[in-house]
């Protein structure tokens, strides 16, 4: 028997998830120079892209120009998408292993990490990713409600996700209304009361995970101030003793442009973005309806553990914040896959370099790897799934070589469109998406939008005329 990889016998791929990092893996396994591969994505919602379309900010359209990138990836003859395809429903690993050498799931982090403290479960407090795929259109998501008539708004967390959060919220009609925000959340944020909006940092800025293009973005908005606690953008003794140790000038600059906030005098925009430092919320409190009305937050210093890492630890003093709207914008999280081995203490499928394990003997599971989020956490930006994706390609092609894959009895294009066929009738090819695409920017134009997303998987078959 030859090995596949070669023209009469192609090695055949699964890839499970069509975000940045399936795109990168597909590209990579497609131009391997000895081995000849065909490759099918399948992704549960019929449209490409991932987080590029469901979670990067409407107002961030530079970002999203990386899927000119992804379409050449899908123009490859021997490339197939497969949208709509629901992994571990419309299709198993078992009926992969039929018709694939290798399988690679990267599905991302499809929830979000939990902040633990009393009343996080009220109406009116919400994960930010639920935010995030609502204006972005995601049809899973397009009916979540957020109470927009409530004049203050926290976020938690300082990361990206939550400064796009706050940043959205803060953004005027004008300045969403030239952006592919989906419709109903553009009209929804055209009603918004918001005035102020909370960004709340357990430690201090020196420890903030945005970083400085998106810090200083918030400085620029056309109808929102940003303000600071003077005092909270002071480095405390640990963290200048850190930065005096090991010098980093991104940290140094971030640091700057918080201090530079300090200085501001509101310029009597609309609304009002406070970036807070070392504060937790301990606790959300309720009215009589059952909604969030404030939160209990408590002041922290930061203490040095075994490592050096600064940590907060509470100070015992506390302080109300009245709220009526909050996210936590904690981190996502990774979900386990159906017959997929996962780590639950770090939320990733269990695996080495790529390699998916079996948590028995700890051996690779043969013909299995992962890649992206969902095989080292929600950290990095777009472009780290390349280099990730790359490592775990390479691993595939080593295995490859060492007769280390699948020998499934149908590896044939032919046999998973049958398959499909059968599943999932209604699914989307990559040609179906580069009609809807079309229909989107058309939608678009006369708006003056990049586009105009259909939301409603209905309104996608419909637009295909089916
Ligand atoms: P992240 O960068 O890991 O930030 C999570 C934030 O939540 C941190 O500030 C963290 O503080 C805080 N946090 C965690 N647990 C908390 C708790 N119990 N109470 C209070 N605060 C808590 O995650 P993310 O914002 O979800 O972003 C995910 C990844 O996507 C990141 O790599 C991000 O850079 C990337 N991203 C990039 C962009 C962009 O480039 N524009 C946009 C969006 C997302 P500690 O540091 O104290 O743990």
């Amino acid at each position: 028997m030859i090995s596949p990889g070669t023209q009469e016998r192609p090695l055949r791929v699964a890839i499970i998830g069509a975000g940045p990092t399936g795109f990168y893996a597909a590209d990579q396994l497609l131009k391997q120079p000895k081995v000849v591969a065909e490759v099918d994505l399948f992704d549960r919602v019929p449209t490409p892209y991932g987080l590029v379309r469901a979670g990067v900010a409407p107002d961030h359209q530079k970002i999203k120009s990386v899927t000119a990138a992804f379409d050449k990836v899908a123009a490859h003859p021997r490339f197939s998408f497969f949208g709509g395809v629901d992994f571990g429903k419309d299709v198993t690993v078992d009926d992969l292993r039929r018709h694939y050498h290798q399988i690679l799931y990267s599905t991302g982090a499809q929830t979000d990490r939990r902040m633990g403290i009393p009343g996080e479960d009220l109406a009116g407090s919400h994960p930010a990713t639920e935010f995030v795929a609502w204006y972005n259109g995601h049809p899973d998501y397009r009916d979540c409600r957020f109470d927009l008539s409530q004049e203050r708004a926290a976020v938690v967390g300082v990361g990206n996700v939550a400064v796009d959060v706050a940043r959205v919220l803060c953004r005027s009609f004008e300045e969403l209304a030239t952006t592919d925000i989906a419709d109903y959340a553009l009209e929804a944020l055209r009603e918004s009361h918001i005035k102020e909006v909370y960004l709340l940092g357990r430690r201090g800025p020196a420890q903030a995970a945005f970083t400085n293009p998106e810090i200083r973005e918030l400085g620029d908005l056309a109808d929102a101030d940003i303000s600071v606690v003077p005092e909270e953008v002071e480095l405390d003794l640990l963290s200048r003793a850190a930065l005096e140790k090991s010098p980093d000038r991104a940290t140094q600059k971030k640091v700057e442009i918080l201090q530079g906030y300090a200085l501001r005098k509101a310029g009597g925009k609309s609304r009002r973005l406070i970036v807070r430092f070392l504060v937790s919320p301990v606790e959300l409190v309720g009215n009589e309806a059952g909604a969030v009305a404030a939160m209990k937050l408590v002041r922290n210093r930061l203490e040095a553990t075994a490592t050096g890492a600064l940590q907060p630890k509470p100070t015992g003093v506390f302080e109300d914040l009245p709220a009526g709207l909050v996210f936590r914008s904690v981190g996502y999280k990774g979900v386990p896959l159906p017959g997929v081995p996962f780590n639950e203490s770090g939320a990733v499928i269990l695996n080495d370099k790529g390699r998916v394990l079996d948590p028995l003997t700890r051996q690779p599971v043969v013909g299995e790897y992962t890649a992206g989020w969902i095989k080292r956490g929600p950290t990095g930006v777009i472009g780290t799934n390349k280099p990730d994706a790359a490592e775990t390609v390479e691993c595939m092609m080593e295995d490859l070589a060492g007769g280390r894959a699948l020998d499934p009895p149908e590896p044939s294009a032919e046999a998973v469109r049958r398959l499909i066929g059968q599943r999932q009738p209604r699914h989307f090819t990559y040609q179906d998406w580069l009609r809807l695409n079309e229909a989107e920017v058309a939608r678009g134009r006369p708006l003056g939008r990049p586009r105009l997303k259909f939301t409603r998987v209905e309104d996608m078959h419909a637009a295909l005329g089916r």
